[in-house]
């Protein structure tokens, strides 16, 4: 069993004017197998979540707790975070240039098992991943993000997720910049993983258009760097009719 823990998490990032806290007191918790969906409007503190959890440095964490399995998330380096099994795609994947897709995928392998993979079942993985998300053998080949279209970038994170195989996984606006094709491809990615492995999957969204295809346990409202109201699917619905101006209103 594992479990992702975050509770009372407040973070400031440094701006001209001193100190600002974006996250102002989050509290979840995402246990395997549980798809968590959490949905809010554009400048509420998602990503500033997602790089929070995989401590990028320009998060400041000033109170609150991340456990992963009883374990301080707090306390470890991005490495360690990976290697402890936490996954975090970004919303903007960075570029990597002159370091190919396959060894890319064969190093962060590597890093976090602690050992180098196996090469005949590697390949075979690797190839059998890359087919499943659509993308070409050659595919590999090619340079970290360089010329990647939205779509190739997030197929390649979910590429890296089913592959490197964390046990939580943060999926920040995966969804962004997808067609419908690529969309259903990348859902499905994610879902083998949630469902088929029983992983917990921390689900960024502003749109409700993946949840057509990822289907959430738990919907959280996020407003205003916290989470704002907490349900099940019906809740999804209700922001695609309503949309999230009750939220903002009440937050203010
Ligand atoms: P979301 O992902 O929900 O759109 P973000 O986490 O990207 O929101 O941003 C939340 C708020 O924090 C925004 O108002 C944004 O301008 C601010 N913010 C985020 N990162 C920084 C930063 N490095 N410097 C200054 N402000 C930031
Ligand atoms: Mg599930
Ligand atoms: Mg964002």
């Amino acid at each position: 069993m594992s479990t992702l823990e975050i509770n009372d998490l407040h973070v400031s990032v440094e701006t001209e004017d001193g100190p600002k806290e974006i996250l102002k007191g989050v509290t979840l918790s995402i246990k395997d197998g549980e798809t968590h969906a959490i949905m809010g409007p554009n400048g509420s503190g998602k990503s500033t979540l997602a790089y929070s959890i995989a401590g990028h440095p320009k998060y400041t964490v000033t109170s609150g707790t991340v456990h992963l399995d009883g374990e301080d998330v707090l306390e470890m380096s991005v490495d360690e975070r990976a290697r402890a099994g936490l996954f975090l795609a970004m919303q903007y994947p960075v570029e990597v240039p002159g370091v190919s897709v396959s060894n890319f995928l064969r190093t962060a392998k590597t890093a976090i098992d602690g050992e180098a993979p196996k090469l005949r079942t590697w390949v075979k993985d690797v190839n059998a991943t890359l087919e499943k998300l659509d993308l070409d053998a050659s595919f590999g080949t090619r340079s970290v993000n360089e010329g990647f279209s939205g779509g190739e970038k997030k197929r390649h994170e979910i590429a890296q997720l089913e592959l490197l195989n964390p046990k939580v996984a943060v999926l920040d606006e995966t969804d962004s910049g997808l067609d419908i094709d690529a969309l259903k491809v990348v859902s499905e990615g994610v879902n083998r993983f949630s469902e088929a492995k029983d992983k917990g999957v921390l689900l960024i969204t502003h749109y409700t258009r993946i949840l057509r295809y990822i289907k959430p346990d738990f919907v959280h409202v996020f407003v205003a760097g916290k989470v704002a109201e907490s349900g099940g699917p019906e809740l999804a619905d209700e922001l695609e009719a309503n949309g999230y101006d009750k939220y903002v209103k009440a937050a203010v």
